[in-house]
């Protein structure tokens, strides 16, 4: 079933930004091209003196892909958006000016602040409860502030303007159909909700290995590093859906409630030196090219100390987790790429005598983008049926037809805040990193290094 807009107007500002073109206006083509977005009409603005024709060749470039695979209904659809859009120029920090565009827009309205985040701070700030009708959703893209008192500062003035429900912080990463294919795994099977737990589970470890190095993005990575950019956001978010207790329907409200209830026991404990790592890669080889020193390559000040690869433990302190360690991990340049959650099963207690070959514990790998999920079992044979060998069951899950950034605008324009990081939730993944990230400016934690194309720092478990 197709769900449509709620929301009349799209307000993108930042429309001549890095995020809009490559990542916004292709997700939103393609839920254009499904029939997703009926009756919404498109604005882009910025501070650029753009002319509504340099906007509409954005358009053009950016809809490409998705109007080349379109039927017909899909091709009308796109060429309705690109007939009926504007583009507008202001300054969203100045007073008064996003205030008058929004007042002169269609309403409902969703306004994207695909901003520099202190930019997009600034305009809210801007911003008074009279500005913002009724039914106007605002979009705030990450990093959501940049401590717990900056986020809950953030969420105070956004709250002043419109209800919790109508807020979209995005967290790209965790499309819906990864949301409810984590879902679905754990709360359809009676097999595995038993197990999902202290007793039998050793570990789960969260790894998002990049095979790309920074391809450009100093100006904004270098500022940030893998423990804000991948750990504090998406792969917390990932750990709090491997972890919650049962919801009782796959709605916002209790999914968003479990997802924070699982956020609140969770913490990194000292002493940081062994529950936390960090490295930065040198010049090594990644898919055949050369990759520069991190520390060399253009716009990045060495002296930030800017980590490439984190890890860290997460321990969950209630009935079911007390004890089981958490291992979220993420890094650039590295050889291998993998995106997913690893589930390692405790060893049997007694393996009959007379078993051969191996025995090792059960693991249940969830890959993500691709989703797909595979189990490790033991099993007799083929051959000797005392020899136990190791056999793979596979599965592909399933797949969203929409980009992760077209899941992110069908919610905002649905009006479903399923996909969007709750308030607390972002303040609470603040909370549960900040004294890593004060560990790591105090020079506790050592900052390794590792060649472009390894598998990380030597000693580091593969
Ligand atoms: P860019 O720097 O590429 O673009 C920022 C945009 O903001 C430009 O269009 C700029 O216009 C506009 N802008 C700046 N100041 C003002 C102002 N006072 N009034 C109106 N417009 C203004 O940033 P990105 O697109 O890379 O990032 C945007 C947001 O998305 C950030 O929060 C970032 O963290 C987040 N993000 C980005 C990702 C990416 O891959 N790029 C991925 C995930 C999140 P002008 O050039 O005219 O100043």
């Amino acid at each position: 079933m197709t769900s449509q807009p709620t929301v009349k107007t799209l307000l993108i500002l930042g429309a001549s930004g890095d995020l809009t073109g490559r990542l916004l206006l292709p997700g939103l083509a393609r839920l254009v091209a499904r029939g997703h977005a009926q009756g919404l009409t498109l604005v882009g603005a910025g501070s650029d003196d753009w002319t509504e024709d340099q906007w509409l060749e954005r358009l053009e470039t950016s809809f490409a892909d998705a109007n080349s695979q379109a039927d017909s209904a899909g091709k009308r659809e796109l060429k309705r958006i690109r007939e009926t859009t504007a583009y507008r120029q202001l300054d969203v920090t100045a007073e008064g000016q996003l205030a008058k565009l929004i007042a002169g827009l269609e309403g409902p309205v969703a306004v994207y602040f695909a901003l520099p985040p202190k930019i997009s701070e600034r305009a809210c700030q801007a911003l008074t409860p009279d500005d913002v009708p009724a039914g106007t959703r605002l979009v705030m893209e990450k990093p959501f502030g940049s401590s717990e008192e900056s986020a809950r500062e953030l969420n105070r003035t956004l709250a002043a303007l419109v209800p919790e429900d109508h807020i979209h912080r995005v967290d790209h990463f965790l499309g819906k159909a990864t949301v409810l294919n984590i879902l679905g795994l754990r709360f359809a099977n009676t097999f595995l909700e038993p197990v999902w737990n202290r007793e039998h589970i050793e570990k789960v470890e969260i790894i998002f290995d990049e095979d790309l190095a920074l391809e450009g993005r100093a100006r904004y990575y270098d500022g940030a590093g893998a423990l804000r950019d991948m750990i504090q956001s998406h792969l917390l978010q990932i750990m709090a859906l491997m972890a919650i207790e049962p919801p009782a329907s796959v709605d916002e409200r209790d999914l968003r409630d479990a997802v924070a209830t699982l956020l609140r026991a969770s913490s990194i404990k000292a002493p940081y030196a062994r529950n936390t790592r960090r490295a930065r890669y040198t010049a090594g080889t990644l898919g055949g090219r050369q990759v520069p020193d991190y520390a060399k390559e253009e716009g990045v000040d060495a002296s930030r100390n800017t980590e490439t690869l984190a890890e860290v433990q997460v321990d969950i302190d209630n009935w079911r987790w007390q004890g089981v360690p958490f291992i979220l991990r993420s890094g650039k340049a590295l050889g291998t790429k993998r995106k997913e959650a690893v589930v390692t099963f405790r060893p049997v207690p007694h393996l009959p005598r007379g078993f051969t070959g191996v025995d090792s514990p059960n693991q249940l790998r969830i890959g993500f983008g691709p989703d797909t999920l595979q189990f490790d079992v033991d099993v007799n044979g083929p051959g000797n049926v005392l020899s136990l060998d190791r056999a793979t069951l596979q599965a592909e899950l399933s797949a969203s037809e929409l980009l992760p950034y077209g899941e992110v605008l069908e919610g905002v324009l649905t009006g479903d805040p399923l996909l969007s990081v709750r308030g607390d939730t972002a303040e609470d993944c603040w909370r549960i990193l900040e004294p890593v990230l004060k560990a790591w400016a105090r020079d506790s934690v050592p900052l390794e290094e590792y060649p472009a194309g390894s598998d990380g720092p030597e000693g580091w478990p593969a």
